[in-house]
């Protein structure tokens, strides 16, 4: 019996577990409660070292070596009380997972007892060997070691496992001579050099001393459930997060009956648990709903500073593994795991601001603020159109390449959404001053009283890979899989180049005696005229934008090898050297990382794909072929004229496959070139072809081969069999 039989038969027996569901329980009772937040904080420390705490939170200043000895001792207490034994700094090294050193509470004394310390030194520093994680030529192998350093403004928390509790704490990873080996050292470098730049601008507008300006990160991750049964037939879900085999469903996504439809009920009992499970880590997990696609899903968490956002982000998609399994399935984060079905992307909604003044990037109520706004506006389309190469690299990768410019992706090319009423105020900054907003048809006069905007939630496009949404932008590019670190870097950087450039400008014309007002007016059609051409309000996913987006000189950086050299071209050090983001040699290591990590994606699906070609694939349509020839004999044997062109077709494309799967072979045992970015295109050009024409083969090979034989659980059973 085919695995694939055996799978189904499984899942349809399986029954899913009883949810951890209290009815006692008060909603919002278990929130944070594993978390050493600034509540725990406040009620174990004392005063002083409450207060200095969330000076450095607040207002950047450094974190005082006592201060971190009298944190330490409360959060061990804390972490104690909690039932953890070990504690943890949690990492994220350049390979986009997250990485833990555990070490136990407890230290030998001498006289054969152990005592349970946890000292300011082993909370605020760790020295995990680095050897093993990559470091695109940073680091000689004779500096094993690399440092973590605690990021006091990612609280620490208790994970629970039925084995053992653990106070996890959050790091940044550097390498022994400080480069940073994960993602995120950057996020905060960038942070830092963007909040500096958003204080000068605010200033301008009359804020005395505002306190640090912080990037918002809302990311809205969507995903795949599937049946584990169907998931462990499937060596290239298992290896690859992908399918690399199947044909499309005959019934397809086009009826659009899933999306927004009834959460099927063990998915429900799945979410719930899932949720209980953010909760208690203190993630705010908000929305959750049904995806375009059958089987597909999103969660999205209240957005929050970007450094701790990311960090959620990272343990939210642990957690949602780990709970998957527990109700018997597998979540796929996979950008595109089924070919020709919608893939998950992980939009992540951006705002700068802080608690202080809220999001600036809210239109606001009275001119005042709206000027404000535009500047900051402004800088956003000065930061996509000047960089939009950067935002490209942000969000490169094997997996992301199969989904955008796929069509119901945004396309590779970066352009800006700004709804009509923006745009409208920009087109008129541009021809002299904006006068009236489009809506209302207000007469005003003067930027002094730039246009009230109303939100127009019906005002949306889902084809633009970076649209303003009424508070915030939209940047719908980045992958479901990725860290949101490498999004948020470079928005941070490019942000902070704009609002320099926007802060010099006004200063300067401030200091020449010109009125502050006509300054504005002048740095946004400046703005206007020289990066305007990023401003797109079409059909993104239309065949004519490619074409207008080249007339308009906007990149279109199709591919991860297309877009990694971004990361090196002059400017692009020069910008990140000038912000203090990357060192050329930083920046460099991320480049060649880049390109490792390419190569090694395709390697392992080639030679997936040619596994399981040579050794699942055409063993069944060998068989299927033979019982085919068998009856064709038979029939002639009993005197009748067998049809044999099922045999003819079947024959036809096992000999496609066969070829196929030689292809394959010859373009895996193709030479690495001796340049990284080359070799990432030879797997683009060569590999990922050879593989293309095994799998038309093969998918072809299952509409033909009787069900019985075929060994592959196929698209229609993963993904409506939940
Ligand atoms: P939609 O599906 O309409 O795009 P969702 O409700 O799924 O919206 O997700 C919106 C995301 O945007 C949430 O994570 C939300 O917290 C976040 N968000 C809302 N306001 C802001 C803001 N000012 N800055 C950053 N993110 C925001
Ligand atoms: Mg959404």
């Amino acid at each position: 019996n085919p695995v694939r039989l055996q799978a189904i038969a499984a899942v349809e027996a399986f029954t899913p577990p009883p949810i951890s569901f209290d009815p006692g329980e008060e909603p919002g009772e278990i929130f944070g409660t594993n978390v050493f937040s600034l509540s725990a904080m406040q009620k174990r420390l004392p005063k002083s070292v409450y207060k200095s705490v969330v000076a450095t939170i607040e207002k950047s200043t450094r974190l005082d070596p006592d201060v971190a000895d009298a944190v330490a001792s409360a959060m061990k207490d804390w972490a104690l009380e909690k039932g953890a034994t070990h504690y943890a700094h949690v990492f994220y090294p350049l390979t986009g997972l997250t990485a833990e050193k555990h070490d136990s509470f407890l230290d030998p004394v001498g006289d054969g007892t152990a005592l349970a310390s946890f000292s300011g030194k082993t909370l605020v520093q760790g020295e995990p060997d680095a050897s093993s994680f990559p470091n695109g030529g940073l680091r000689n192998t004779f500096e094993a070691r690399g440092y973590t350093g605690w990021d006091v403004m990612s609280p620490a928390y208790v994970l629970e496992n039925p084995n053992g509790n653990t106070l996890c704490i959050p790091t940044i990873f550097i390498s022994m001579t400080g480069e940073a080996l994960d993602h995120k050292t950057p996020v905060l470098r960038s942070q830092q050099a963007m909040s500096v730049h958003a204080r000068r601008v605010l200033e301008l507008f009359g804020h005395t001393d505002p306190d640090n300006v912080v990037a918002y990160c809302g990311p809205e991750q969507e995903y795949f459930l599937v049946d584990s049964h169907f998931f462990l037939a499937r060596p290239d879900l298992l290896n690859a997060g992908r399918t690399l085999f199947g044909a499309k469903p005959p019934k397809g996504q086009e009826f659009d009956d899933h999306y927004f439809g009834a959460i099927p009920e063990r998915v429900l009992g799945f979410m719930m648990d899932t949720e209980r499970e953010l909760f208690k880590l203190g993630i705010p997990a908000k929305t959750r709903h049904n995806e375009v696609a059958p089987g597909q899903f999103e969660v999205a968490p209240m957005f929050e500073r970007a450094n701790e956002a990311s960090d959620h982000q990272q343990l939210l998609m642990t957690t949602f593994k780990s709970v998957a399994k527990k109700h018997g399935m597998e979540c796929l984060f996979h950008e595109k795991p089924f070919a020709g079905v919608n893939g998950s992307g992980k939009h992540v909604n951006f705002s700068l601001g802080n608690s202080e003044l809220g999001s600036l990037l809210v239109p606001g109520d009275n001119p005042h603020d709206n000027a404000q706004f535009l500047v900051f506006c402004a800088a956003v389309i000065r930061a996509v159109h000047k960089y939009s190469g950067l935002l490209r690299v942000s969000v490169a990768s094997a997996s992301n390449d199969h989904r955008l410019g796929a069509n119901e992706a945004p396309p590779a090319i970066i352009s800006v959404f700004l709804g009509d009423q923006l745009a409208d105020v920009f087109d008129q900054i541009a021809k002299g001053g904006a006068t009236h907003s489009k809506e209302k048809g207000t007469l005003m006069v003067g930027v002094d009283t730039l246009p009230n905007l109303t939100q127009d939630p019906g005002d949306r496009n889902r084809t633009s890979p970076f649209a303003f949404t009424g508070n915030r932008f939209e940047f719908r590019a980045p992958g479901s899989n990725q860290t949101v670190a490498g999004p948020m870097v470079m928005l941070n950087t490019i942000m902070a180049e704009a609002l320099d450039h926007c802060a010099t400008y006004l200063e300067d014309a401030v200091a020449a005696g010109t009125d502050f007002n006509e300054a504005v007016q002048a740095l946004l059609s400046d703005i206007v005229s020289d990066h305007g051409a990023v401003i797109f309000n079409g059909n993104g996913y239309s065949d004519e934008w490619p074409v207008e987006a080249e007339q308009r000189g906007l990149k279109n950086l199709r591919t991860t090898v297309d877009a990694l050299p971004e990361l090196i071209s002059p400017e692009a050090v020069e910008l990140f050297g000038r912000y203090g983001v990357f060192s050329a040699g930083e920046a460099h290591s991320r480049f060649e990382i880049g390109c490792e990590q390419y190569v090694l994606a395709v390697a392992v699906e080639a030679n997936l794909t040619l596994e399981i070609g040579a050794t699942t694939v055409l063993p069944a349509a060998l068989r299927y072929q033979t019982e085919l020839a068998l009856n064709v004999k038979a029939l002639a044997d009993a005197g009748l004229t067998p049809d044999r062109t099922g045999l003819e077709t079947v024959s036809e494309k096992v000999a496609a496959l066969t070829a196929g799967l030689a292809g394959l072979r010859t373009a895996i045992a193709h030479d690495h070139a001796a340049d990284p970015l080359e070799t990432a295109r030879d797997a683009r050009d060569l590999v990922l072809p050879a593989m293309a024409a095994v799998r038309e083969a093969a998918d072809e090979l299952e509409g033909l081969v009787a069900d019985d034989l075929w060994p592959l659980p196929t698209y229609q059973e993963m993904l409506y069999i939940l």
